[in-house]
């Protein structure tokens, strides 16, 4: 008795004589290879090549330093949104009775997900996401970035606050004109009055 031999499923296409010459299939792999070989590179020698991104990648978070301190009120929205709890922080008082700011900030960049939403919920654009991806650390305690290592002078992430400001405002001016002056009291807010720009009132 003859045994059947089921070598194809059932339903499959069956090849046409053309299709089974494989010349068409063929020629039309190696006119994919060719015409990839004339278009642009993204290949990157990296690491002898810098890798430039642009002010959306999220990279390390840090926290932006404004004429010489941190924006950081303490107010630790990002420490309680942090889905790993990477964020450890500590608030202390200042003189002024408003305000107050982080005697710790420590990030665990061993429990840091990338997430962003530690700057997404931050009031003051305090903590950012920086470009930085090529860190490395050596032991556990190396990889607890305390404020010092944290702080970055707002001038190095000016794109990423740029790209946040073009993301961000168009959601204010929906419903109503955004006022700086309802937040006067906030570092950032005094930041940008320094800076010049217009008080909505
Ligand atoms: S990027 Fe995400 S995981 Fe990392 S510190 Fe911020 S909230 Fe936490
Ligand atoms: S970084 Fe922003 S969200 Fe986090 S404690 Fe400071 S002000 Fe609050």
């Amino acid at each position: 008795m003859a045994i059947r031999i089921r070598t194809a499923p059932p339903g499959e296409r069956k090849l046409s004589w053309w299709d089974k010459l494989h010349f068409p299939a063929i020629l039309s792999g190696m006119m994919y290879t060719l015409r990839r070989m004339f278009m642009k590179r993204f290949t990157v020698q990296y690491p002898e090549e810098p890798i430039v991104l642009g002010p959306e990648f999220r990279g390390r978070p840090v926290l932006v330093m404004e004429n010489g301190r941190e924006r950081c009120v303490a107010c630790g929205l990002c420490a309680r949104v942090c889905p790993p709890f990477a964020i450890h922080m500590q608030a202390a008082e200042t003189d002024d009775p408003k305000e107050r700011y982080p005697a710790v900030f420590e990030i665990n960049m061993l429990r840091c997900i990338y997430c962003g939403l530690c700057e997404e919920v931050c009031p003051e654009e305090a903590i950012v996401m920086s470009p930085a991806y090529d860190f490395v650390f050596r032991s556990r305690e190396e990889a607890i970035y305390t404020k010092e290592r944290l702080l970055v002078d707002k001038k190095q992430l000016e794109p990423r606050l740029k790209w946040l400001a073009a993301m961000r405002n168009p959601q204010f001016g929906k419903r109503y004109r955004f006022r700086i002056t309802n937040n006067i009291h906030s570092v950032m807010a005094r930041g940008k009055v320094a800076e010049g720009h217009e008080m909505v009132s």
